[in-house]
């Protein structure tokens, strides 16, 4: 479905077929090399050449890492949604980097060479969007739109047009294509999901990476889907159940993250994340037990 459009030149470290030792999958992380260490995520050579490990941490940052912070078990939580979502789209025929969970933190994925962008989809304007034109948040857009972001944390991720990406050769006009194609179906697809479970998807950030094979590449979904990267509303009251929570302090990220998790009907497995929180026990926590009346 996808084309596989022909790269000249070099291939990078992250292509296929780089890696040096295959690993036992159960090695014990202490023992793995490390190949990339990021906030929410780390990244270690996986079991066999062209596989790499993905961890999910509970560390979380903001506003190009200027807030720092936790939130309890985020990493189980996000590995959980990140599966669920990756599987999903790969029955509708998205191309993606996950292979399998491995266990309640860790994910074997395909190694890609990533393409340095960060795919924004909008359905409702929030965040930078809203600042930076003025529209007011909750505002539905006349249209969905997609945003690229230029992956650089020291120019904290500028804003790019296609016209930067093709003229400095970050992805070719058809590795676009396939992007903004790939990106418009995961977006009708997590409406509707979301939807089911009365969940708003507000915006959210994909990011995609190159498979080589021979001297063709072809674009797959890479990185995670979760609340980390993604603004979900609740639909009635309009709660965020996102990052937003931590971003914004607004407090109960936990809970909110559980209930997402909840109502995909992902806790309580075997291997699941395990006890939920409840999200309006956690209001009445933060406006303190109301007095009875006299
Ligand atoms: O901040 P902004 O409004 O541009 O974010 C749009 C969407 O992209 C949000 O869902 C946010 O969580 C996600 N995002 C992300 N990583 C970034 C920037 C934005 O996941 N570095």
């Amino acid at each position: 479905m996808y084309s596989a459009a022909p790269r000249p030149g070099p291939r990078e470290c992250r292509s296929a077929g780089a890696l040096a030792f295959p690993l036992p999958k159960d090695l014990p992380i202490s023992r793995r090399r490390q190949i990339y260490e990021g906030t929410a995520k780390s990244l270690y050579e996986g079991p066999e050449p062209g596989t790499i490990i993905q961890y999910f941490k509970d560390d979380a940052t903001a506003f190009n890492a200027q807030k720092k912070g936790t939130i309890q078990g985020k990493g189980v939580i996000n590995n959980r949604i990140s599966e669920h979502v990756f599987v999903r789209l790969a029955h509708i025929g998205i191309p993606t980097h996950f292979i399998r969970r491995l266990n309640m933190r860790e994910q074997l994925v395909r190694q890609v060479e990533i393409i340095p962008l960060e795919v924004v989809v909008r359905n409702v304007a929030a965040g930078s969007i809203s600042k930076r034109l003025g529209i007011e948040e909750g505002e539905p857009l006349p249209h969905t739109l997609i945003e690229y972001y230029f992956k650089s944390d020291e120019l904290q991720d500028p804003m790019v047009a296609e016209e930067h990406i093709a003229c400095f050769g970050w992805a070719n006009n058809e590795e676009m294509q396939d992007i903004a194609a790939m990106a418009i179906r995961v977006n009708d697809f997590m409406c509707g999901m979301f939807a089911a479970i009365g969940i708003r998807l507000v915006d959210f950030k994909l990011e995609f990476g190159r498979i080589w094979d021979g001297d063709y590449a072809r674009v797959i979904l890479a990185d995670e889907i979760s609340p980390d990267n993604c603004r979900l509303w609740d639909m009635t009251s309009g709660e965020k159940l996102d990052k937003d929570r931590f971003r914004r302090d607004l407090g109960g990220e936990e809970e909110a993250y559980q209930e997402v998790a909840r109502r995909l009907g992902l806790l309580n497995e075997d291997n699941g994340p395990g006890e939920v929180f409840d999200l309006s026990a956690h209001r009445t926590k933060l406006r303190g037990t109301p007095k009875p009346k006299k």
